[in-house]
């Protein structure tokens, strides 16, 4: 997959893209990774890429022509005419089914924000789509667009050395995954299951499909609302003693639970 990303901060796109299985898809060539500039594309001397708004108000936008140039030299070296999406708190909010989706793209050019934003024309001119990964607001959309880069690239063949990894996650079955342990079997006076010990292949799938039934209808009860449940399913949450975990942690639990 080609993936090309116009900010003004290329630093910050090859220091994430510089570790981990990111780049590990790039040296597998899962995955390859250009960045694009919009000052290069600048006009006056001073490589001005940001101006006031129009009808006044606070901060800089982003100026049309360096944005559509940067654009625009992306798509001249994307292998396929590319999707263009612009990380935005205004998009779709991004979801492991968008991910799936997005995986199967040949060329993929994302398009990270600054200041107030970008000019809207911009967004008219040449944007596919507009992408959020969240309901609340960053800087600048480079942290954005290589969420989207980091979620992709796991789906790229050869990128995850177990690719088991990847049918056992939260999300891609409507579930959240499992709790899971590694050794030693006692730590801060907490055991590891025993089940998870036996040997028992059987028990131990049955024990994580429990406990993800549990987590998920403990801390995302909306994800169950969606979900028709199989007989087995249904089940085995009916083994859970009361239904109090339909109730959503408050704010504070988020924050000390996690
Ligand atoms: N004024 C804009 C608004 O309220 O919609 C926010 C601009 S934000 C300070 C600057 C840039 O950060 C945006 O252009 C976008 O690229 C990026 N950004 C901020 N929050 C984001 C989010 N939740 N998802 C994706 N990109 C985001």
């Amino acid at each position: 997959m080609w993936v090309g990303v116009v900010s003004l901060f290329p630093e910050m796109i090859k220091t994430i893209a510089a570790t981990g299985v990111m780049s590990r898809a790039i040296d597998t060539g899962g995955l390859r990774l250009e960045v694009f500039n919009p000052r290069d594309h600048a006009v006056d001397k001073r490589a001005t890429v940001d101006d006031r708004p129009y009808g006044g108000g606070p901060g800089m936008v982003m100026m049309v022509e360096p944005l559509l140039a940067a654009i625009n030299e992306a798509k001249t070296r994307a292998p396929k005419a590319p999707k263009v999406i612009y990380l935005s708190p205004q998009g779709r909010r991004l979801d492991q089914s968008g991910v799936v989706a997005l995986a199967a793209e040949e060329s993929l050019v994302l398009l990270a924000g600054r200041y107030e934003g970008i000019d809207e024309r911009v967004v008219e001119l040449s944007v596919d789509v507009e992408l959020s990964i969240g309901d609340y607001v960053l800087t600048g959309g480079e942290l954005a667009a290589m969420v989207v880069v980091d979620a992709v690239c796991r789906f790229l063949p050869g990128t995850l050395g177990n690719s088991e990894s990847l049918t056992q996650e939260s999300h891609l079955d409507g579930l959240l995954d499992y709790p899971h342990y590694t050794r030693p079997e006692k730590a801060g006076g907490l055991d590891v299951p025993p089940v998870l010990l036996s040997g028992d292949h059987r028990a131990v799938e049955e024990w994580r499909k429990r406990a993800a039934l549990r987590r998920t209808w403990e801390r995302r009860p909306d994800l169950l609302a969606n979900r028709c449940l199989t007989d087995a399913e249904l089940e085995l949450l009916e083994t859970r003693q009361a239904p109090a975990g339909r109730r959503r942690p408050s704010d504070d639990e988020w924050t000390s639970r996690r």
